[in-house]
């Protein structure tokens, strides 16, 4: 089974950015069903949208992202958030706003190649803290978690799992379980009957056929029951520093907005960022990405005009171009929220973020 992380609620998926090149053709016509009124429809779609999922919001955004993209260039939406940032991180990336908005269109391998490692850096700029945002102290402690995260956020499965790794700390402990127990502790977490008994199916494979070991290899993770490709990768790059690319919703989201892939399928995907890139950087990489779509390039209301790579990304003003509306749209740190982490790391500690808060704080 292949499991899909933070893939249900809310996101546009990958229809909706697939349409992205496709809409610079088809803006033409939406500009002249809407003539004088482009800019306040536009504005009051966004209420709309919540009701019917923005479907027709979605062609006068593009529209307007597409025309917009050439004036972008001397909006330079990243330097307001530089004067209001709350944000460290964002602060950092201000020398971005030099860089003109490039055109992708007709862009060679070699300039697509230098572009997307050029996004990839400024991201590293702005979230050098950047790490899986899964609690876990070993590498079952991680499976398990990534595993429970599909369909939910990591902070649902991190106020989750210290009950469940105090009580079964080992896969055998785990696989002897009573499952209505487990069911119980998982439930918050969503899905928790299908959660349970993947968790224990894997707990007893991992006891059964692996001496109670997390496999290194991705050959034996997919064969773990409830275990993907990108499951596997998370766990390999996190757990045992081997390079692998998570394709997630945010990330397949992303990589097509910025135009480094048409593909739709996860796997290929997968392939065409990975050759886009030097094997050693895809964790990082996949953090990077990852962190920038949970944190300003959301998939409804991107918030443009606060994002720092502005001006190197094809779909600038698909969101919210106005600095104050963008800032108000930031989430986790960026936004002076707390993070998804229980314990997270010290350097996010030293950046300014902020713990997440355990299961039934406020
Ligand atoms: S938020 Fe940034 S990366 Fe996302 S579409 Fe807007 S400008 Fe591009």
């Amino acid at each position: 089974m292949v499991v899909r992380r933070d893939s249900a609620v809310g996101e546009q998926g990958s229809g909706g950015s697939r349409k992205t090149g496709k809409t610079a053709k088809k803006a033409t016509p939406t500009k002249k069903a809407v003539p004088g009124k482009k800019a306040a429809s536009a504005r009051k779609a966004t209420p709309a949208e919540k009701a019917t999922p923005a479907k027709k919001a979605t062609p006068a955004k593009k529209a307007t992202s597409v025309k917009r993209t050439a004036a972008a260039k001397k909006v330079a939406p990243a330097k307001k958030v530089v004067a209001t940032g709350e944000a460290v991180a964002v602060k950092k990336a201000a020398p971005v706003k030099k860089v003109a908005v490039k055109p992708p269109t007709d862009e060679s391998r070699t300039a697509l190649v230098r572009r997307a490692r050029r996004i990839n850096r400024e991201l590293a700029e702005v979230y050098p803290y950047a790490h899986p945002e899964l609690d876990f102290d070993n590498p079952f402690q991680l499976l398990v978690a990534t595993v429970l995260s599909a369909q939910t956020t990591d902070l649902r499965v991190n106020q989750t799992t210290p009950a469940l790794f105090a009580k079964y700390p080992t896969p055998e402990d785990l696989a002897a379980a009573n499952p209505e127990e487990v069911e119980e502790i998982l439930r918050p977490c969503g899905f928790f009957r299908m959660k349970t008994k993947s968790v224990m199916g894997l707990s007893k494979a991992l006891a059964e056929e692996f001496g109670g070991e997390v496999p290194g290899r991705l050959e034996d993770l997919v064969k773990l029951p409830g275990v993907g490709r990108k499951t596997a990768f998370v766990v390999l790059g996190n757990a045992f520093g081997r390079p692998g690319i998570t394709v997630d919703t945010h990330f397949q989201r992303l990589v097509r907005r910025w135009q480094w892939t048409a593909e739709s399928d996860p796997d290929k995907i997968e392939a065409a960022v990975g050759a886009l890139f030097p094997k050693t950087e895809w964790t990082d990489l996949s953090h990077h990405v990852i962190w920038h779509g949970r944190r300003i390039c959301h998939a409804r209301k991107p918030a443009c005009g606060a994002c720092p790579i502005a001006p190197l990304c094809p779909a600038y003003g698909e969101g919210e171009t106005d600095p104050e509306k963008a800032r108000k749209l930031l989430k986790y740190e960026k936004g002076g929220f707390p993070g998804q982490r229980l314990k997270p790391p010290q350097a996010y500690l030293d950046a300014g973020g902020r713990p997440a808060p355990p299961l039934g704080a406020a």
